[in-house]
């Protein structure tokens, strides 16, 4: 690909908080858009307003980025580390005369406004300074406005929302450079993206009305625009504005609650974007199919049954020793104990009877307290119950019948059932103590494969255990 048609996305995250899963959702767009079309994807952090802007926020995108697996390429820009390139631009335009200098005050513009009203009249503020001739300038503090066209129209050629079209008359000078030198958001941001050399701006569409503006900008400054695809925010369940009664609106929530990273990435593309009917799939796919023609026009609804089921098909693919990594990195976020090297062996070895109908990673880990639990376990009070005398007799007589078994499921099965005919009972009925023997609980993987997993010294040390109860 030639260096001009490379593609250049980027996400602008304002650090003011937690990272919002819409924001994680727009840097998943431009980075698997970068990364479909062997570009590159850009991260600068919207630091401008000093007052807003925290460290700790900064580090929560990056967190989220890292989470998520959205690697950026190159440094991470700071927009404010960038204030004095912004004032360049702005002075430049004023050479040009695509901008000008504003003397008025904010009282005058608050006076223009009220009189505005109380007649009726548009509130849009029309300087005075726009074709006042340098010579007549006070020696006064200023702003810089962009001499913005004042017929006509701007449109936004969207490729999510279509042609979108603003009448110039609607839109006043914007405050380029504000009397201190400093760069107004929407100047900033214009400047950062070209110099940045971003070719498609994929963002949120509460910003649709920012880009009329900021395309005045390139005008004036004889700049490229990029495509611009303007996306329909996230809404809760009942369709109104994702707030926090709908559940989790912070990404890290949901590392948090245990949903893989993978799973995340599959079901927040398809929180806007389809490919045909595909619910599931994997990043390779969405990196090969990602395409801007697959974002609705409609918001999409946060749905956490359909995020558990995206969840449960990861999992149940994803492999034993890399869940089992995930779950490490899970208690860690969560300041849950680590396990220890046995623990994390035993709980790969039993990873193929835990994943497959696990919604998360705390459903492994519950599933999973049979093989980290040591000996002697502590039984709920419902597995105590099932071990009644009758019960802890049959287990007492099942170790004898254990100790030369070969060790496979068949065998196992065999000897189970022979167990349960010779005392005239169902399998279920043997199933209970058993379980509740070898996990101390009444729900539990099969037991067989618990079985098979804690093998036969720990399956007999457990029931001997059990058998030996006094209830
Ligand atoms: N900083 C803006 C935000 O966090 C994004 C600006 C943009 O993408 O152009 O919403």
């Amino acid at each position: 690909m030639s260096q001009e048609a490379q593609i250049v996305t980027r996400i602008a995250p304002s650090p003011t908080g937690m990272m919002h899963i819409g924001t994680a959702r727009t840097g998943l767009f431009n980075w698997l858009f970068a990364r479909r079309h062997g570009g590159k994807f850009l991260l600068r952090i919207e630091d401008t307003d000093r007052d807003r802007s925290t460290a700790q926020a900064t580090q929560a995108i990056l967190d989220g980025m890292a989470w998520l697996a959205l690697d950026h390429d190159g440094e991470a820009v700071s927009q404010f580390e960038r204030a004095p390139r912004h004032r360049e631009v702005a002075e430049q335009m004023l050479a040009d005369g695509t901008a000008y200098k504003c003397f008025s005050t904010q009282d005058e513009i608050a006076a223009f406004r009220d009189a505005a009203r109380a007649n009726g009249d548009s509130t849009l503020f029309l300087s005075p300074w726009r074709d006042t001739p340098v010579a007549d300038h006070p020696d006064a503090p200023y702003v810089i406005r962009l001499r913005a066209p004042r017929d006509g129209t701007t449109v936004i050629a969207d490729q999510v929302q279509g042609d979108v079209t603003i009448q110039n008359a609607t839109l006043d000078d914007m405050i380029l450079l504000r009397s201190d030198g400093t760069p107004t958001y929407m100047h900033a941001v214009v400047v950062d993206d070209h110099d940045m050399g971003i070719t498609h701006v994929i963002r949120g569409d509460d910003h649709l009305n920012n880009a009329a503006r900021q395309i005045q900008i390139y005008n004036a400054m004889g700049w490229p625009q990029p495509v611009w695809a303007h996306i329909p925010l996230i809404h809760g369940e009942d369709g109104k504005k994702l707030s926090k009664r709908h559940g989790a609106t912070g990404v890290m929530e949901y590392a948090e609650m245990g949903i893989p990273a993978a799973a995340m990435r599959n079901y927040l593309a398809r929180l806007g974007w389809s490919h045909g009917d595909d619910e599931l799939f994997t990043d390779a796919q969405a990196r090969d199919w990602f395409d801007l023609e697959g974002i609705g026009k409609s918001p999409a609804r946060l749905d956490m049954k359909k995020l558990a089921n995206v969840t449960g098909w990861h999992i149940a693919r994803t492999d034993d020793a890399d869940l089992v990594s995930q779950i490490t990195d899970f208690l860690a976020l969560t300041d849950q104990p680590a396990l220890s090297q046995t623990q994390q062996k035993g709980l790969e070895a039993a990873m193929y009877c835990l994943k497959e109908r696990a919604k998360n990673l705390p459903d492994i880990l519950d599933k999973a307290r049979f093989v980290l639990e040591n000996r002697p376990l502590t039984l709920d009070e419902k597995a105590v119950t099932s071990l009644d005398p009758v019960s802890r007799g049959i287990l007492f007589e099942l170790t004898a019948q254990l100790q030369n078994a070969s060790w496979s499921r068949d065998t196992l099965e065999g000897v189970l059932n022979t167990t349960a005919d010779s005392h005239g009972l169902k399998f279920g009925k043997l199933a209970g103590p058993l379980r509740a023997a070898l996990s101390g609980r009444t729900v539990s993987p099969s037991v067989f494969d618990m079985m098979l997993v804690l093998g036969r010294t720990e399956t007999l040390a457990r029931l001997t255990d059990a058998a030996s109860l006094d209830t």
